[in-house]
């Protein structure tokens, strides 16, 4: 399936939450969601009846937009946590939250998920000393995640680290901001994901 290339915004207000997917505008009053909190399209003031089907497709759907993920790799992401030890739908949030592009912009060094990908496909990113450029490579507790030496004049990147000092970094992560490091102190816990994400929706969707 092509990725979604149309205008983001849509995304949010059809879940009718942020999923911040536009970087530092997200954090203003130009959001799409401060403006037309309703889903777009004809019928988006609508009332509808949401059925229970229904309620577990949008929360999949929510998720799999949030991590910009593709419905193909995200059912094997399910497929991944459930086969692991644990409660399935803590471990699928645990498996999207450590993706390399996502720690990225946790870390500050992108605005967005959507650019994070970007900044490591790009080649800017190092785990451990070593270049990484695949987005979903799972980082692991301990591991140094940093900006390359020649990568940390780019402009995307020296914004976004602008940004983050205003929205902080995660406890399970520790950011050194002027050295353009950080490290995953410890895998993230179902709580240290504050979204609000009704994962057991998810599971119930896919175990039918
Ligand atoms: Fe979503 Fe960001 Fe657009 Fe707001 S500005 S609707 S959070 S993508």
């Amino acid at each position: 399936m092509a990725r979604y290339r149309g205008a983001v915004c849509r995304l949010c207000r059809r879940e009718r939450m942020k999923l911040f997917l536009k970087g530092d505008r997200c954090y203003t009053d130009k959001c799409g969601i401060e403006r037309r909190n309703y889903p777009p399209g004809q019928h988006g003031q609508g009332r509808s009846k949401v059925t229970e089907y229904g309620r577990q497709l949008r929360e999949k759907q929510k998720v799999r937009r949030l991590y910009g993920i593709q419905e193909g790799q995200f059912r094997r992401y399910f497929q991944e946590a459930d086969r692991r030890k644990g409660v399935t739908g803590a471990n699928l949030l645990r498996l999207l939250e450590t993706r390399l592009d996502n720690v990225v912009f946790r870390m500050g060094f992108a605005s967005s998920r959507n650019q994070a990908r970007q900044v490591v496909r790009h080649g800017h990113i190092e785990v451990n000393g070593r270049r990484v450029d695949i987005p979903s490579y799972q980082v692991r507790a301990g591991d140094t995640v940093s900006v390359r030496e020649k990568s940390r004049k780019v402009a995307a990147i020296e914004g976004a680290l602008q940004l983050m000092e205003s929205r902080g970094a995660p406890r399970w992560i520790e950011v050194d901001a002027k050295a353009f490091q950080g490290t995953v102190k410890e895998l993230p816990n179902r709580d240290d994901i504050t979204m609000p994400i009704e994962e057991h929706l998810i599971v119930e969707l896919y175990s039918k």
